[in-house]
């Protein structure tokens, strides 16, 4: 069993771990693509019901981001005064991230921004016909204004300013394209086009990004929900048509169901599509358990990569399968992104399974294996599993430990 981390690259290379799959995938427009990264954990993130931070764990969740390699952090000082200070101190700690504050399209929140040093805000105003006459009551020529107003007032101001056009996913397409035009002409730095409800599919978010695309020519960000599980799907389809950032949080926490997860969406960017992502993966595993103290909301153990079932083997095929070599079902080795490999033993063992269990106690007696078996196989449940440290894999590396273990044998 190999105990080293892995570079992306090479799994990418490694004939045993991808086989044809690629053939299949294709290449895509992004591979070798710098990709960047805006990580809103600190915002979209506390919008999760039941998730609040303290400073110190803003400050602290700030300095893992950056560490990790995320290109922007965003943070709003609007929501409280304890907000406020926390965003002046990640401003002060000179991150190389850029701290993006966020607020409203109007001149009191860039004035918060402003009082933090910031040097990046994130303005959003609606864009979708519902979002205007039900949320704000305004006409679309108005929200354009307001907008632009409050964009002038960033921009005299000396800050760099993104402008996301909220439910752009559920805009009439011209008033969006009209919509981001007149923000160019005022000299906007970034556009964020959200899916705000989850109403997208990959080829509708692609078609969106494109429209858009097509007719400004300022940086797009990607920013989708969760609400039918496409968040990473549409995040990615948007990169390809030509956004060239894409908004995540650890655990893909936010409002309601939350947004694209930051480790599912750096992995299957670098791994999948080849495309150039600047993340310590192996601190991913790290980073979402840190949220999930902080926050106390549990990672599922079926969340992909980071989740706990991520490595675990437990049917016996398997099982004897991965002590041979992880390759057969794993794509990539846990250590690569900081998370371990566990094995379960129970009612699915197997005769393989039962036989590792013996050989853990010295014991070497196929009779004897047997019965555990039988046994095992009676009792029906799990009964334990196994975490393989680094000194068991050692232990397993040497091929007297599996002699004599039979492959394939339930
Ligand atoms: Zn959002």
């Amino acid at each position: 069993m190999e105990l080293e981390e892995e570079s992306l690259e090479n799994i990418s290379n490694d004939f045993e771990r991808v086989g044809f799959g690629p053939l299949y995938n294709e290449n895509s427009s992004l591979k070798g693509k710098r990709i960047k990264f805006l990580d809103t954990t600190l915002r979209e993130g506390e919008q999760f019901p039941g998730c609040y931070f303290t400073n110190s764990q803003r400050i602290q969740i700030a300095w893992m981001l950056d560490f990790i390699g995320v290109d922007a952090i965003e943070i709003s000082p609007v929501i409280s005064s304890n907000h406020l200070e926390a965003c002046k101190k990640i401003v002060k700690a000179g991150l190389n991230a850029t701290i993006v504050a966020h607020g409203r399209a109007l001149k009191d929140d860039i004035d918060k921004a402003l009082e933090c040093d910031a040097e990046f805000v994130a303005l959003y105003h609606s864009a979708s016909d519902t979002q205007l006459k039900y949320k704000l009551r305004v006409t679309r020529e108005k929200a354009i204004e307001r907008t632009v107003s409050a964009l002038d007032y960033a921009k005299a101001h000396g800050l760099k300013a993104r402008i996301t056009l909220e439910d752009a996913s559920r805009a009439d397409p011209s008033y969006l394209v009209e919509f981001a035009k007149r923000l160019e002409e005022a000299h906007v730095d970034r556009i964020s086009l959200p899916d705000t409800v989850g109403i997208m599919t990959p080829k509708g978010m692609y078609n969106l990004v494109k429209t858009v695309r097509e007719n400004v020519n300022v940086p797009l960000d990607v920013h989708c929900h969760n609400d039918l599980g496409l968040a990473l799907a549409n995040s990615i389809a948007g990169l390809e048509a030509g956004a060239e950032q894409v908004h995540v949080s650890v655990n893909g926490l936010g409002e309601r169901t939350g947004i694209a997860d930051l480790s599912q969406t750096a992995l299957v960017l670098k791994l999948l599509y080849g495309a150039d992502v600047r993340i310590r993966f192996n601190m991913l595993f790290e980073l979402s358990r840190l949220l999930e103290e902080y926050t106390r909301i549990p990672v599922p153990k079926s969340m992909p990569i980071v989740g706990d079932n991520a490595y675990k083997h437990k049917a016996g095929t398997h099982v004897a399968a991965v002590l041979r070599n992880p390759k057969t079902y794993e794509l990539i080795s846990p250590k690569t992104v900081g998370n371990k490999r566990k094995l379960v033993f129970g009612g699915l063992s197997g005769k393989n399974g039962a036989e590792f269990l013996l050989k853990m106690f010295g014991i070497n007696v196929p009779s004897e294996s047997e019965k555990l078996l039988s046994g095992l196989k009676s009792l029906g449940i799990d009964l334990f599993e196994l975490e393989l440290t680094d000194e068991m894999e050692e232990i397993l590396k040497k091929e007297e430990f599996l002699s004599g273990m039979e492959g394939g044998k339930v």
